[in-house]
C-alpha cells in the first residue's frame, strides 16, 4: 500500500466516524509516524508504506476514532509557530490562546524600560504545557519569564518545552518554573501576569466535545460558574504586582462581563477585552495601579 492509499483509507475511516477534519488528522498522524513534515508527505504520497508503519497508522486512527486528540497521539502540537511536546497531563494549546500571547507581547512592548533596574518580569500562571510562557519568551528574549502550575506532571512537560524550544540559551535566558497553587509560593513581584486558568463551569464539562473529555479535568474545571480560579487570581495578584502592572486572563466570552465586574471590585483599571480568531471576546486585561 502506498502512503497516499493509506491516507485515503484513514481519512475515510475518520470521516465515517464523524471526525470534523478527517484528512488533516489522518495526514498529521501519518506524517508523525514517518517523522516527516505533513506538506512533504502530501507531495511524496506515491511511496510505499512499510507494513510496520501501516500497523501503527491503523492503531493511531482507531485511537483518534475513540476520541483521543491528535496531539496526544502524535505527542506534539503547533502553537505560535512552535512545535510543542504534549502529553495527556496538559491541555492541548488552542489557537485562541495565541490571542493571550499577542496581548502579552503588546503589553510588554508598551512598558517603559526607563524606570526599571532589572529586566521586565512576566509570570504565566497555570502554564500547563508552557505554551504561553515559551511563546512570549521566544518572541521577546530579554525579559524574565516565570511560569507556575499546581501539577508536577504539567511542569515536567513545560520544562521540556522550554528546553527544546528555548534551548541553547544560558540559564538566565530561559524560564523559571515553580510548583505553586496559583500565586501562593512565588517569589518577587511582576510587571505582567498572564493566565489561561481552568474556566469551564463544572457542570458543562461532560457536555464538551469528546476530544476535550480526554484532557485533564484539572486544567478545565473552574468550579460552579467556572470563575473560581479567575476570582482568586484577581484577588491575590495585586500582592505580586509591581506598581503599576498588568493582568491578562483568558476566559470564555460569556464570562467577560462578570470578570469585568470582579476586576472593578478589586480596584483594577483600564479594563480591555481582546477578541479571538472567531471574533469572540477571549482575553481580558486590566491594570493595577497603587
Ligand atoms: N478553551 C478551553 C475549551 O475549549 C477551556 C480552557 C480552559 O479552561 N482554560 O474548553
Amino acid at each position: 500500500m502506498t502512503r497516499g492509499e493509506a491516507l485515503s483509507q484513514g481519512t475515510a475511516l475518520l470521516a465515517a466516524a464523524g471526525i470534523g477534519t478527517p484528512r488533516l488528522d489522518a495526514s498529521l498522524i501519518l506524517a508523525d509516524i514517518l517523522g516527516i513534515d505533513r506538506s512533504y508527505l502530501l507531495v511524496h504520497d506515491g511511496m510505499e508504506l512499510p507494513e510496520e508503519n501501516q500497523t501503527i497508522f491503523d492503531e493511531h486512527i482507531q485511537r483518534r476514532i475513540a476520541g483521543e486528540n491528535v496531539a496526544y497521539i502524535t505527542g506534539h502540537k503547533e502553537f505560535w509557530g512552535l512545535d510543542f511536546f504534549i502529553t495527556p497531563d496538559v491541555l492541548v494549546p488552542r489557537p485562541d490562546t495565541e490571542i493571550l500571547v499577542e496581548a502579552a507581547i503588546a503589553e510588554i512592548r508598551k512598558m517603559p524600560a526607563a524606570s526599571r533596574t532589572g529586566p521586565l518580569r512576566v509570570l504565566d500562571l497555570c502554564t500547563g504545557s508552557g505554551a504561553v510562557a515559551v511563546a512570549v519568551k521566544h518572541e521577546i528574549p530579554d525579559i524574565s519569564v516565570s511560569a507556575s502550575d499546581i501539577s508536577e506532571a504539567a511542569l515536567a512537560v513545560a520544562e521540556e518545552n522550554a528546553r527544546r524550544l528555548l534551548g541553547g540559551k544560558p540559564e538566565s535566558r530561559s524560564i523559571s518554573f515553580f510548583r505553586s497553587d496559583l500565586l501562593r509560593s512565588l517569589p518577587g513581584k511582576f510587571d505582567l501576569i498572564v493566565s489561561n486558568p481552568p474556566y469551564v463551569p463544572g457542570s458543562m464539562i461532560s457536555g464538551l466535545d469528546r476530544e476535550v473529555r480526554h484532557e485533564p479535568r484539572l486544567a478545565l474545571d473552574g468550579g460552579a460558574d467556572g470563575l473560581d480560579y479567575i476570582r482568586r487570581i484577581i484577588a491575590e495578584a495585586p500582592e505580586k504586582m509591581n506598581s503599576p502592572a498588568k493582568l491578562l486572563l483568558e476566559a470564555d466570552p460569556r464570562q467577560m462581563p462578570a470578570i469585568a465586574v470582579i476586576l472593578g471590585e478589586h480596584r483594577y483599571t483600564d479594563i480591555e477585552v481582546h477578541r479571538d480568531l472567531s471574533g469572540k471576546d477571549r482575553v481580558i486585561g486590566a491594570a493595577f495601579p497603587d
